[in-house]
């Protein structure tokens, strides 16, 4: 018998497409900033660096390695370093206008809206995403996404990261839910899908990316439609 009331979702590449408005926002910047012409390196070249850098830093940060203040010093002036771009102010610009400019883009990930209207009628739906507050806000509000979810929890309200379970359980006061019927959906293995499971919750993983990572009881899923066979 199905036991679940609340389902909790990963934000940032499980429903809000992160990488795909990522992508979107550093085109525009590359654009304006005339980095081609400037540089010789068409954006396409650069991306993967870029992309690079950045999951390499959220790993370390997952680690306790470095802050989000690291990251955030560091991400687009590794890549820039890396394609031998020695702009120590434009990869300071990049940083701070990036930030802005992804937020004109707001594409969810294919299946989220289907999934949603599915899920909604049945269970009481919740976010808990790692992201920086304001900026996951806006994600949420500006976005289809708006008006689905009861509660919102943030990482950074008590400065403590998915997979530590404190994360979790803050979540399930502020959605009063228990954890025995509270599944949580996520992309990442670590973070999400045995952060949720070590805490107690069921867990399914999203994985976007073939990481093909397995655990028993967590079912792995490639796109979102196939939650309908868990819920
Ligand atoms: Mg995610």
């Amino acid at each position: 018998m199905n036991t679940i009331k609340h389902v909790f979702f990963d934000l940032d590449n499980t429903l809000w497409d992160f990488r795909k408005n990522a992508k979107f926002a550093l085109k525009e910047l590359y654009i304006k900033y005339d980095v081609e012409n400037r540089y010789g390196f068409t954006f396409d070249e650069f991306h993967p660096f870029y992309h690079d850098s950045n999951e390499g830093l959220w790993a370390l940060i997952r680690d306790k390695k470095i802050t989000k203040e690291e990251l955030r010093a560091r991400r687009f002036k590794d890549a820039f370093d890396q394609l031998g771009i020695d702009n120590d102010a434009l990869a300071k610009i990049f940083e701070e206008e990036y930030m802005e400019t992804i937020t004109n883009y707001n594409e969810v990930v294919d299946g989220a809206m289907e999934l949603l209207d599915y899920l909604k009628p049945n269970y009481t739906l919740h976010i808990i995403t790692n992201g920086f507050i304001e900026v996951s806000k806006r994600k949420i509000e500006t976005s289809e996404l708006k008006g689905y979810f009861d509660t919102v929890t943030y990482a950074d309200e008590i400065k403590i990261l998915k997979p530590d379970p404190r994360i979790f359980s803050l979540a399930m006061e502020k959605s009063e839910a228990k954890k025995e019927e509270s599944i949580y959906i996520g992309d990442d293995w670590i973070a999400d899908a045995v952060g949720a499971k070590a805490y107690g919750m069921s867990a399914i993983f999203f994985d976007r990316l073939d990481e093909n990572f397995s655990m028993d009881n967590v079912p792995t899923i490639k796109h979102l439609d196939e939650v309908r066979n868990y819920l």
